[in-house]
């Protein structure tokens, strides 16, 4: 746990976030600023700040709940389609670093990217 770290307050529920699924790997609520009709961000318990980090240090129970309840998620939230996205650095536009996977769905998403 990072005392400063935004997602781990709504982890330790310091703040309030409007969650749609929580366990002992993840909590799972809706983006502040919604990019599509559903934009669910998931984040694992646990503080990495990004994808690297986060792999390197063999969260491997945590990494597949982060990625069962993404597709869990999608397939709530996006009967014809959903894409799961994570942002890391800089090039890529990252702006919280506690790693998170977002879940849009609800219209078409174009390709590639912005
Ligand atoms: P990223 O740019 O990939 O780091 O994504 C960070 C996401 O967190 C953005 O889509 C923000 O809208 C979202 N966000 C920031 N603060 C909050 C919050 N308190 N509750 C929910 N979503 C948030
Ligand atoms: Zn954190």
């Amino acid at each position: 746990m990072h005392e400063d770290c935004l997602f781990c307050k709504i982890v330790r529920k310091d703040i309030n976030a409007k969650e749609v699924l929580r366990d002992e790997h993840v909590v799972a609520f809706h983006d502040l600023n919604p990019q599509a009709p559903t934009h669910v961000l998931v984040i694992p318990t646990v503080h990495a700040e990004h994808l690297s980090e986060f792999a390197a240090q063999g969260n491997a129970a945590a990494a597949d709940r982060l990625l069962s309840a993404a597709a869990e998620i999608g397939k709530q939230f996006g009967p014809n389609g959903y894409r799961v996205v994570i942002n890391e650095g800089r090039d890529a536009g990252q702006s919280v670093f506690h790693l998170h996977a977002h879940v849009l769905a609800g219209r078409p998403l174009g390709w590639p990217p912005g």
